[in-house]
């Protein structure tokens, strides 16, 4: 995640500097959790906490359950530190075009080439388009179907009801990681206006899963810039141990 982090714009005009937390540490992690709640306007994003990435769900993050007592102690010492609390949700059709099963012959990891036309429809035979855009498309094992329990957030995490909840993905015919755009940059959801009449000053980010839907929203997050601060996210650094990135962003 380093990697693609220096790799990404952001880095240009953003001083980042990562801190790595092993599980064991945790309660340091909490304490320094705690200087950096001094600033004000903060919004947590929670991502993608859903059955389907969840253990038991077509497309489980390996152990990825853990993120949730972690997303539930955050909230319950730092609630009040929250001006909002977001929780996207994946939310796809069921023939939505990242499933591997809607593309005879591919296989669940594979990657494609999709292609959009002028309007930013689906080109169906490239040769039959004039094409304007190309994504690159992981395909996936039908995942997060809309009005499924596949969908649903996972059943032990926090929720109230003043959270606010961004459902992306739901165009069938491109998919999205990120809680702020589709993966073409076509259409946006309702998040960063959400966080610019909310204040929103600083972002921090957990959820599932750090490679994907938790980095691209995080990337989006500081491009996006004036509001972000600092994010915070989960990832699994080696087969042994977990660890908490810390990311600073100080703009
Ligand atoms: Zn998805």
């Amino acid at each position: 995640m380093q990697d693609a982090f220096v790799q990404s714009r952001a880095w240009s005009y953003l001083h980042v500097v990562l801190v790595l937390f092993s599980f064991r540490f945790f309660p340091i992690w909490l304490s320094l959790l705690a200087d950096i709640t001094s600033a004000s306007n903060i919004a947590f994003l929670i991502i993608d906490v859903q059955n389907c990435f969840l253990s038991g769900g077509s497309l489980a993050v390996n152990e990825g359950d853990d993120v949730i007592p972690i997303i539930n102690d955050i909230r319950c010492k730092y609630e009040t530190q929250f001006s909002l609390v977001v929780l996207s949700q994946d939310w796809h059709c069921s023939d939505h075009i990242s499933f591997a099963s809607q593309h005879p012959g591919s296989s669940p990891l594979q990657v494609i080439q999709l292609y959009y036309g002028q309007n930013k429809t689906l080109c169906q035979l490239e040769a039959a388009c004039d094409v304007k855009y190309s994504v690159n498309q992981t395909l996936w094992p039908d995942h997060c179907v809309i009005n499924t329990t596949s969908a649903n957030f996972g059943g032990n995490l926090t929720r109230k009801t003043s959270d606010r909840v961004i459902r992306k993905g739901y165009n069938c015919k491109v998919d999205s990681y990120s809680a702020f755009f589709d993966n073409g940059g076509f259409e946006h959801t309702e998040l960063h206006s959400l966080l610019q009449s909310s204040g929103i000053e600083v972002v921090f980010v957990a959820g599932l899963a750090s490679d994907y839907c938790v980095y691209y929203t995080s990337v989006d997050a500081v491009n996006l810039g004036k509001f972000v601060k600092w994010i915070i996210t989960y990832h699994k650094c080696n087969v042994n141990d977990y660890a908490y990135m810390a990311i600073y962003a100080f703009t």
